[in-house]
């Protein structure tokens, strides 16, 4: 087996050691150089990257090729072409130009812009992502060599959520540096963040899965009663996989591994039906990119096995939903992880000012950070009771913990750590070591012994937002150090001022106790964090002053992309929970209502009949039944006609953001004044009537 992962292993990916074996070595020296340090390769080269490109995806067995970007619709997008001349120009029929590599023009007037584009024009540019390699996807239809782009307008603003990234990426690098350079590291080059996304999901049966309307235009359950089984015996979790699922999950390793995608782990998750998959972390633009790919091939490979894949982060009510854990860390072209203790006093010093500023981050735009995890699905996590909550805290473990609070109550201690003659309570020098046995499941943000992990992320969604933001926020903390500690006559009683002052500042925003209680909201809110529990609440955080300047000051949005952020995130929550109301009333209309009509019927029909056969017969079971079904049909029926009447109203309101919250406000709790009596009858009702399978036929039976 292992023999054939490294057979395979990245067998579909245009890579370095590919382009090495297939370019002359001047175009090759000129690629790396480009893809190590920026700015933008001769026509020339191109040409000759291309031509090499195409012959090696050709005999790969493609036919076409796509410029493959990550639109604001938070999934991929992609226009094949063939690799075609006109016949008459060119003997060689099949081709790919330089210029067709490195910039595509493509109509952008259907993706979403928040208003971006309708001030220029209608087109949008796709410009070749040099950082991250180019690849074959093999389908059933064909095989199509991809190359990861960026897309803007044509007066440069960023149409996806590629260029931030790359941006942010690019802040952190110069922050990174100037702060390695101050401790004496002359090394480094280049200070990178990388991630490592866990990814859930639930494997449903494709049969099941096309009779539930629900599930095929929205992704997760509208209606439906928890089953007699839940997930209370925690019998799932890291539980024996089942043979279907085991095939599945070997067939997607098979994929991902062709990719070039270090999948690693797979589990069983906590809720029936629920996995999970690891890959080893990597550079986070080339994570973004395999994530998004690994989301569609995990979808793609279970309809070859009869299986649909739900990404959705609550397919089921009453059991835990999908999150994806971004394990976050900052590191150095030579080896060197910026969030690991180390060994030596001077590397601790490193690590605790690197941590102060994190907790800084954190803690200044935790409006910023729990925005960047909204998404429409992520409404039924966070804030919930599970998952992480929409408080954001930082949870540390004890023995940091203990070590920060020693740094904020008496600021000499640092001298004493940093030397390595201060006992942190848990074990003494090197006094910060990796502790890899907490774990606190409720906190959204947790340092895991040399990374943080991320834990707020929608299973559905891009990571690009969560990390670009992390990026920024904890690049413009490294700033302020930088220009303090640069400016400073002793660096090290500066550093040591910096650390302390940020820790005293900001330690409201550790947090070790359980997330989900009552008492956190309460402590939080004194504490003075934000509580924003849904996505209508976080969207105003884009578009503060602090906001602005954060972004602004390393080029990684203007003011108005982040404006059109916000308005395509009130347009999104909008057309989503339509298109659920939609979806509910469609079904409740066309399948449940008159099933349980037909039911009562039915019913009615049996009283008649006994009565008349058997008039001494007792009949109150059936009748009190009649009665009870008939109430919650009639509440259902209320429903359903209050909904219709209100999606109206709501559509006529002028601004997204007033829409969108009446959606929040209104819509959702007229929608859940519908499901409820459903879900009553569905426990209610005869199951051989019922007009779609059930939390049971879905969860259990895969
Ligand atoms: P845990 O079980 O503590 O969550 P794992 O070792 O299983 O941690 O890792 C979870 C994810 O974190 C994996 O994708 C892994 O590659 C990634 N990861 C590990 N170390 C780092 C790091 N230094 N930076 C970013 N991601 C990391
Ligand atoms: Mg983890």
């Amino acid at each position: 087996m292992s023999d054939k992962i490294t057979e395979i292993f990245g067998s579909n990916v245009f890579s370095t050691s590919v382009m090495q074996e297939r370019l002359p070595k001047k175009v090759f020296a000129e690629v790396m150089d480009v893809m190590e340090h920026g700015g933008n390769i001769s026509i020339a080269t191109a040409d000759i990257v291309a031509n090499a490109m195409k012959d090696w995806a050709v005999e790969k067995g493609a036919t076409h090729y796509t410029h493959w970007f990550q639109p604001l619709t938070g999934i991929t997008a992609e226009k094949h072409d063939a690799f075609m001349t006109r016949p008459e120009d060119s003997k060689t029929l099949l081709q790919l130009t330089g210029k067709q590599l490195i910039m595509g023009e493509s109509d952008a007037s259907s993706f979403p812009s928040g208003g971006l584009r309708s001030t220029h024009y209608a087109r949008g540019y796709t410009a070749w992502d040099m950082t991250s390699p180019a690849f074959v996807k093999e389908m059933t239809a064909g095989t199509i060599l991809c190359i990861p782009t960026i897309f803007v307008s044509y007066h440069g603003e960023a149409l996806d959520k590629k260029t931030p990234l790359l941006r942010s990426m690019e802040a952190i690098n110069t922050q990174g540096l100037r702060i390695l350079r101050l401790f004496g590291n002359t090394q480094a080059q280049k200070v990178f963040p990388s991630v490592g996304p866990e990814q859930e999901y639930f494997l449903v049966d494709r049969e099941k899965y096309l009779n539930r309307r629900d599930l095929i235009y929205t992704g997760r359950t509208l209606f439906g009663a928890p089953a007699p089984k839940g997930q209370e015996l925690d019998d799932q979790y890291f539980g024996v996989i089942r043979e279907r699922v085991g095939d599945f999950m070997s067939d997607l390793n098979q994929e991902l591994w062709k990719l070039g995608i270090p999948a690693v782990t797979q589990h069983n998750e906590v809720a029936p039906a629920q996995h999970e998959m690891a890959p080893i972390y990597t550079m986070c633009n080339l994570a973004v990119d395999q994530n998004q790919l690994t989301m569609e091939t995990m979808k793609r490979v279970a309809t070859r096995h009869g299986l649909v894949c739900l990404l959705h982060e609550k397919p089921f009510a009453g059991v835990n939903g999908s999150g994806k854990h971004n394990n976050w860390s900052i590191g150095t072209d030579t080896g060197e992880n910026l969030l690991d203790p180390g060994d030596t006093p001077n590397e601790n010093l490193q690590f605790l000012l690197v941590l102060s500023c994190i907790m800084k981050a954190v803690d200044v735009h935790a409006d910023l950070l729990r925005q960047s995890a909204s998404c429409v699905g992520n409404e039924h996590r966070l804030g919930g009771q599970e998952a992480p909550p929409a408080i954001i805290s930082i949870f540390l473990g004890d023995q940091l913990d203990d070590v920060v609070n020693q740094i904020v109550s008496n600021a000499d201690s640092i001298k004493l750590l940093a030397t390595g003659k201060l006992d942190s309570g848990v074990s003494t020098v090197p006094v910060l070591n990796r502790d890899a046995t907490d774990r606190n499941r409720t906190t959204p943000f947790a340092f895991t012994g040399n990374k943080f992990e991320f834990r707020m992320v929608g299973s559905s969604d891009s990571i690009a937002d969560a990390n670009t933001t992390l990026n920024a926020i904890v690049a413009e903390a490294l700033c302020q150090a930088a220009d303090e500690l640069e400016a400073a006559d002793d660096f090290s009683t500066a550093c040591m001022q910096v650390i302390h002052r940020n820790m005293t500042e900001h330690q409201r925003i550790i947090f070790n106790g359980d997330g989900y209680s009552e008492e956190w909201v309460q402590e939080a809110a004194r504490r003075g964090l934000p509580n924003l529990p849904s996505l209508v609440d976080a969207v105003p955080a884009l578009t503060t002053q602090k906001a602005i300047n954060l972004f602004t000051r390393f080029g990684i949005y203007t003011p108005q992309e982040l404006e059109a952020r916000a308005e395509i995130m009130y347009e999104t929550y909008i057309k989503v929970i339509k298109i659920e109301a939609n979806t509910m009333i469609h079904m409740a209309a066309k399948h449940y209502i008159p099933a349980v009509i037909h039911y009562t019927t039915r019913l009615a029909q049996s009283i008649n009949a006994v009565a008349s056969a058997c008039p001494q017969a007792e009949l109150s079971v059936q009748r009190k039944l009649l009665q009870e079904v008939s109430r919650y049909l009639a509440d259902a029926s209320t429903a359903l006609e209050q909904l219709k009447p209100l999606m109206a109203r709501v559509d006529s309101i002028d601004g997204v953001k007033e829409m969108a919250l009446a959606y929040h406000d209104a819509v959702v709790p007229a929608m859940d004044a519908l499901r409820y009596p459903i879900d009553t009858l569905e426990l209610m009702v005869d199951k051989s009537i019922w007009p779609v399978p059930t939390y049971g036929d879905l969860m259990f039976e895969v």
